[in-house]
Parts: structure tokens; C-alpha cells; sequence
């Protein structure tokens, strides 16, 4: 069962599932920021279903379950204006949802967590015993704070009530089926290419990220439910770059006329961020394959055309 399974990571994830030949395999999405087109070339697989349900609510559903993916939330630093209380309900109420599920059915529990309860990181690159640099009342909070509380959740059902759980910590990840209007940096940069705008950098574009193409997520996510490891565990594309040097990228691989220019950088935004991968190195011999030349040209063919490159 995957929630938030309409979204950019979760369909992906489904995909992925029916294709490494599970018997069924359930989305539950309330299509808050998710889209039915993610799962339309499923609609044919008699192993998919897709159940419209916002898990903030208990789920109560028949039959046995293995797996509960929790990747259910709104990820978008756009959405933390607009989405604030549903981001911090579905953190809080639906991971206890999906954590009551797996304990019903005796089922793992992988939390989708995130980079982001790093907040704006003083140790760099960031490893999993870091604690973080967190802002509890800024425009963030509301964000970090649900996930943080989602990863204490998580680990106290996990000591409490013997649910099998795992924690995947997502370093930005980017891949086709993201949003063009989603907010977040390389839909926002191509689709400015694509309308021949000019490209928009927050601050003076030397604040740092490091991108992981989705297929590479999704390797590492399955690798780590079918292992033994309870620890968070980052997943992500240790190459760092700067914002100013994803610009130029993205400028260059769309031949696009625009300009690069300066706004204000919003409140809390993290100076730097790169993953520590060690432990997905060593326990789940895991690391990235898809580099920023190959995996933006096919992200950038998904929001020409609505298709990736083969
Ligand atoms: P997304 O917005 O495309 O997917 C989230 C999905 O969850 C959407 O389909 C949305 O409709 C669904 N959803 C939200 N609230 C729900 C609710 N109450 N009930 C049912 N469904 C609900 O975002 P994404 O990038 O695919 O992110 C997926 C997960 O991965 C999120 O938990 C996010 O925090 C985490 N994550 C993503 C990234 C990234 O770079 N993409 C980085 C770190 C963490
Ligand atoms: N950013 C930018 N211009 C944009 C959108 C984002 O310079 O049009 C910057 C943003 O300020 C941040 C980085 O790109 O420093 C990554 O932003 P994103 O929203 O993708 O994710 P974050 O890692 O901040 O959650």
C-alpha cells in the first residue's frame, strides 16, 4: 500500500512495485497535490487499485498488507503558505494512521522523512546522527516540524507496540511527473525556460542542493524496506552544486534566452544541504546512478511533452 500514491514520488513507487511483480499493490491518495494522470498507464493492471481517501482519517480496509509506504504530504516549500494545517495534520494524524494500519496487518511501515529535519544544517554533509538546526516558529516549521514529529512517531510505535518500521531521509529528488507549477526549483527553472522567462534565483544563487533523480529514490526506498534496518537512512545524489549553478544548467540544456535574476531569498531557506550516504552505501549498498546530465534532459522531455525520455 503506498499513501500520497497520485503524487510525483509515489506513482513512481507504484510503478516500480507491479513492476518488480507484486501480487497488488493499493494507492491512497486524496489528490491534494497529487494527480490521477501519474497512474493513468496502470488503469489497464488488474493488480492496481487506487483508493480515493485522505488519511487523516482512520483507514480501515480488508485483506492482508505487507508493506504501508507513508509518503502522503504536501513537499513543496510553496505549499507551506497554503497547505500549512494539512501538511502538520497528515504528519501527525495520518502517520498514526498508517502506523495503526501496519500494526493491524503485522505489516512494515516505511516512512517517507525528509532532509528538511536537518533544517538549516551546521554540519555539512549532513550524516544521520546529526540532530539539526531547526527553526520551530518559522515559515518552515511547519514542514519540519510535522516530519520530526513523524520520525518520533514512527520510532516510538516501533518500541512500544513492536511495529517493523524503516525511515528513509528524501535529499532533494527530481524526476518526471513533477509539477511545473509546483514551486520548487527545476520544474520552476524549466518551465521559465520553456516560456522563454527569465530564470529566477533566490539570494545570489550560492546556496547549495544536491539532486537525486527519482529512479535512484525509488531503488534506494525499496532496498530499504526489504531490509533490516531500523535507523533513519538518507537517500540522495551526494553532488552538491549551487542554485546559480543549476540555473546555467538548465539554461544551457534548454537553449533558453533568459536572464538570471536576483529576488529576495525567503525566510529559513538552508544554505547547504548534501547527503551523507555512507550508511546507504554499506547497508543497503546503495548510491546514485543517474547524473544531472542525463536525468534533467528527461525531466526536461516530461514537461515538453508529458512523456520522459526512453
Ligand atoms: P507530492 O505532493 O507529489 O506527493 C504527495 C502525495 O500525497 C500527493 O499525491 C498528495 O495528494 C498526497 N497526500 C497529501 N496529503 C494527503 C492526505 N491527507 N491523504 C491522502 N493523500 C495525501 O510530493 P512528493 O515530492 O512526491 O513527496 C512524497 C513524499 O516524499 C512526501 O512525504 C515528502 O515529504 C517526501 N519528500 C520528498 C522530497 C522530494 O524532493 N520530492 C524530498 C524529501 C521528502
Ligand atoms: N530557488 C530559487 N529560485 C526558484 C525556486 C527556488 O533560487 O525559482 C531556490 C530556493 O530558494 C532554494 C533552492 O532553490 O534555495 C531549492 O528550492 P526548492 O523549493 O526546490 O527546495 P528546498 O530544498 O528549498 O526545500
Amino acid at each position: 500500500m503506498v499513501l500520497g500514491g497520485a503524487g510525483f514520488l509515489g506513482s513512481h513507487l507504484v510503478e516500480r512495485l507491479l513492476a518488480d511483480g507484486a501480487e497488488s499493490v493499493i494507492a491512497v491518495d486524496n489528490l491534494v497535490t497529487g494527480n490521477l494522470k501519474n497512474l493513468e498507464g496502470l488503469k489497464r493492471d488488474a493488480r492496481f487499485d487506487l483508493l480515493q481517501h485522505d488519511v487523516c482519517l482512520p483507514l480501515n480496509l480488508e485483506g492482508p498488507i505487507d508493506y504501508v509506504f507513508n509518503l502522503a504530504s504536501p513537499a513543496s516549500p510553496k505549499d507551506f503558505e497554503t497547505l500549512w494545517l494539512e501538511i502538520m495534520r497528515v504528519g501527525s494524524l495520518g502517520t498514526q494512521h498508517a502506523l495503526e494500519l501496519a500494526e493491524r496487518k503485522t505489516a512494515v511501515m516505511l516512512q517517507a522523512s525528509t532532509s528538511e529535519i536537518y533544517g538549516d544544517p551546521l554540519v555539512h554533509p549532513q550524516v544521520e546522527t546529526y540532530f539539526g538546526n531547526v527553526d520551530s516558529t518559522g515559515p518552515r516549521a511547519v514542514y519540519d516540524e510535522a516530519k520530526r514529529y513523524g520520525e518520533a512517531l514512527v520510532q516510538a510505535f516501533r518500541r512500544r507496540r513492536g511495529v517493523s518500521t524503516r525511515i528513509v531521509r528524501i535529499f532533494n529528488t527530481y524526476g518526471p511527473r513533477m509539477r511545473l507549477d509546483d514551486g520548487r526549483v527545476i520544474p520552476q527553472l524549466v518551465g521559465q525556460a520553456l516560456r522563454g522567462e527569465d530564470f529566477t534565483l533566490y539570494g545570489d544563487g550560492s546556496q547549495t542542493r544536491s539532486f537525486c533523480y527519482v529512479d535512484d529514490l525509488i531503488e534506494g526506498i525499496v532496498r530499504l524496506a526489504l531490509s533490516d534496518q531500523l535507523d533513519p537512512v538518507n537517500i540522495g545524489n551526494p553532488r552538491e552544486q549551487t542554485i546559480r549553478e543549476l540555473a546555467e544548467a538548465v539554461k544551457q540544456a534548454m537553449g533558453a534566452p533568459g536572464e538570471l535574476v536576483y529576488r529576495p531569498l525567503p525566510a529559513g531557506d538552508p544554505k547547504q544541504r548534501k547527503p551523507d550516504i555512507t550508511r546507504a552505501k554499506t547497508l543497503l549498498g546503495w548510491e546514485p546512478k543517474v547524473s544531472l546530465e542525463v536525468g534533467l534532459p528527461r525531466t526536461i522531455e516530461f514537461f515538453r511533452t508529458g512523456l520522459p525520455l526512453p
